[in-house]
C-alpha cells in the first residue's frame, strides 16, 4: 500500500527511560536552569515524592501531596499559589494522570516548566491536553503550554502499580494506539508508534498480571504507554474514545476498565471500514484482532462486561442516544442500530461482532 499524503507535527518533549533513572531527576533540574522545585503527588504517593525531593536536596522548595482524579480547578488553585508562594521555578510531578493532570494545571496558569515520572501506563504526560472539572463539569481543551518539557521514565517506580491497575491502565493505552491507526488525521510515522506500542503492551500485561514485579514486562509495558501517550497526543480519537466518554461521564462507570470492555466491541463496528489497518492489527496481537483484545482483556483479569461494572440495562438505549447527540468523525458512518447494539453486546459480555466485509 503507497503511502498517503500526511501532516506530522513532532512534539518537542526530553525523554529518559530505563531502570533506576530517577537519580537522574537533579541533573535534569539543572539542565532547566532550575533552582527551586515543587513536587507533586497524590496523598498514596506522598512517599515517591519525599523520595525525590531526598535526591533533590536544598532544590526541593515543596511538597504538594494532594493531586486528585479529575484536576478540579480548586485544587490546582491551591497547588499553584504554593508553587507562586514559594517561588519555585520548576514543576516536578510523580504519579499517574491525576499528579500530571495537576502539573498542567499549574504550568497552565504559570508557564513553569515541568518534569514528569509517571508511575501509570495513562501516557498524559506525552499530550498537550488538559481536562479540568469545576461545579461537576470536566472541559478538556489543548494547549501547548500544557505539554511537559521533561519526561523521566523510571521502571522501577512502575514495580508496585498493582496488577489490576496495570492490567486495566494498559488497555487503555492501547485504546490509544488503535484509534491512532484509523484517526482522520493518520500519519505513518504516529502508526508505526501504534503497533510497536500495541505490540509491547500485548506481550507484556499477560506476565504482569501473572507476575508484577517481572521487571522486564515492566520495562515493555512502560515503553508501550510511552508510544501509547504519544499517540494520543498527536492525532484525533473516534468512536471507541466518544462511547467511553459517554459510558464513564453519564454513568459513572470506571475509566480504564470501561474501555477495556468496549474496545473490542467498537473495533469491531469499525472493521469494515479499515481492512488495511485491521491486517497490521492482526500481525501484531496474532489473531483477529477484535477477538484477541477481548481474549487480553481477560488474561490481565479485568471485568468482562459494562454489566460487571455497575451499568444497568436500561442503560444501553440512553447511551446510543448520548453517543450519537453530537456528530463527529469516525471511519465508519455512525448507524444508531448498530452502536446500540455495539454497547448491548459490551454490557452483556458477548464476543465482539466481527464482519469485515468493506462498506
Ligand atoms: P491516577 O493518577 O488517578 O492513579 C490512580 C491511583 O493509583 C492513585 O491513588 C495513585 O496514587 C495510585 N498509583 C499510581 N501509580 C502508582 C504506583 N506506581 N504504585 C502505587 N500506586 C500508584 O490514575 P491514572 O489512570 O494514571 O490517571 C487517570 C487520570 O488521568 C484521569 O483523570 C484521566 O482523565 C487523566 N488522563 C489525562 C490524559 C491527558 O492527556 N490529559 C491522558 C490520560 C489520562
Amino acid at each position: 500500500m503507497a503511502v498517503e499524503d500526511f501532516v506530522y507535527a513532532a512534539r518537542p518533549a526530553r525523554v529518559i527511560f530505563g531502570s533506576g533513572t530517577s537519580e537522574r531527576l537533579p541533573e535534569e533540574v539543572a539542565r532547566l536552569g532550575a533552582r527551586r522545585a515543587l513536587l507533586l503527588s497524590t496523598d498514596a504517593q506522598r512517599g515517591h515524592a519525599e523520595a525525590l525531593a531526598m535526591c533533590l536536596g536544598d532544590v526541593a522548595a515543596g511538597i504538594f501531596s494532594g493531586a486528585v482524579m479529575h484536576t478540579p480547578v480548586a485544587v490546582s488553585e491551591r497547588a499553584t499559589e504554593m508553587a507562586r508562594s514559594l517561588g519555585v521555578d520548576v514543576i516536578v510531578a510523580v504519579g499517574g494522570g491525576s499528579t500530571t493532570g495537576l502539573g498542567k494545571a499549574i504550568a497552565l496558569r504559570t508557564d513553569l516548566p515541568q518534569i514528569v515520572l509517571p508511575t501509570t501506563y495513562a501516557g498524559s504526560e506525552m499530550t498537550p491536553i488538559i481536562g479540568e472539572t469545576q461545579d461537576g463539569i470536566k472541559k478538556t481543551r489543548t494547549t501547548e503550554k500544557v505539554l511537559p518539557e521533561v519526561v523521566i521514565y523510571d521502571i522501577d517506580l512502575t514495580l508496585d502499580l498493582p496488577a489490576a491497575l496495570s492490567g486495566t491502565s494498559g488497555m487503555n493505552a492501547i485504546a490509544h494506539a488503535v484509534e491512532a491507526l484509523y484517526a482522520r488525521d493518520r500519519n505513518p510515522v504516529v502508526s508505526a508508534l501504534a503497533l510497536e506500542a500495541i505490540r509491547a503492551l500485548a506481550r507484556s500485561l499477560p506476565i504482569i498480571a501473572r507476575a508484577p514485579r517481572n521487571a522486564g514486562a515492566r520495562a515493555d509495558a512502560l515503553y508501550g504507554a510511552w508510544l501509547c501517550g504519544m499517540c494520543l497526543g498527536s492525532v484525533g480519537m473516534a468512536l471507541h474514545h466518544k462511547l467511553c466518554h459517554v459510558l464513564g461521564g453519564s454513568f459513572d462507570l470506571p475509566h480504564a476498565e470501561t474501555h477495556t470492555v468496549v474496545l473490542p466491541h467498537a473495533l469491531a463496528y469499525n472493521a469494515p471500514a479499515l481492512p488495511g489497518v485491521m491486517e497490521r492489527l492482526e500481525a501484531v496481537l496474532g489473531g483477529e484482532p477484535c477477538r484477541a483484545l477481548q481474549d487480553l482483556g481477560r488474561a490481565i483479569g479485568a471485568p468482562g462486561s459494562l454489566a460487571d461494572l455497575g451499568m444497568a440495562e436500561s442503560g444501553i438505549e440512553q447511551a446510543a442516544t448520548i453517543a450519537l447527540a453530537n456528530p463527529y468523525w469516525n471511519p465508519r458512518p455512525l448507524e444508531r442500530d448498530a452502536i446500540r447494539d455495539l454497547i448491548a453486546r459490551a454490557h452483556g459480555g458477548a464476543l465482539p461482532l466481527v464482519d469485515r466485509r468493506t462498506t
